[in-house]
Order: C-alpha cells, then structure tokens, then sequence
C-alpha cells in the first residue's frame, strides 16, 4: 500500500506542523494517541511500515491560560 502525502488534507483539523521520520527506518510517521497531562501534550508517532516497529514520542507544552 502507497500513501500518498501531497500535504492537502481536507475536511480534517488535524494540523502537522512538522513531519516526524521513523528513526529505525526513515520512513514516514503517524500520530496514533496523545495524551494531555499537566499543562503537556505527549504525542505518539508509529512508523507507517508495516514491519517496522519504531515509535516516536513528542512532548508538546500547552498555551496557559489566563485567569
Ligand atoms: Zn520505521
């Protein structure tokens, strides 16, 4: 399977800011689950090969809100 990235997602809020590269293989990476903790954003990428198993963690710090 070939998926193609020409960077026009439509109809999606999903925003990428910056593309994250397996560092097992090179190959392109996927956010598959976030999680929000104390004011972070912890984002995990997974490879988009199928036999690869390399994964990413990016934390990511929320906007403070004013009060
Ligand atoms: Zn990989």
């Amino acid at each position: 399977m070939e998926l193609s990235n020409t960077g026009s997602m439509t109809g999606g809020s999903l925003q990428v800011d910056e593309e994250r590269l397996c560092p097992e293989c090179g190959a392109t990476m996927v956010e598959f689950d976030r999680l929000t903790e104390d004011g972070a954003v912890f984002i995990w990428y997974a490879c988009t090969r199928e036999d690869c198993t390399g994964q990413w963690l990016s934390k990511k710090a929320l906007r403070m809100r004013s009060f």
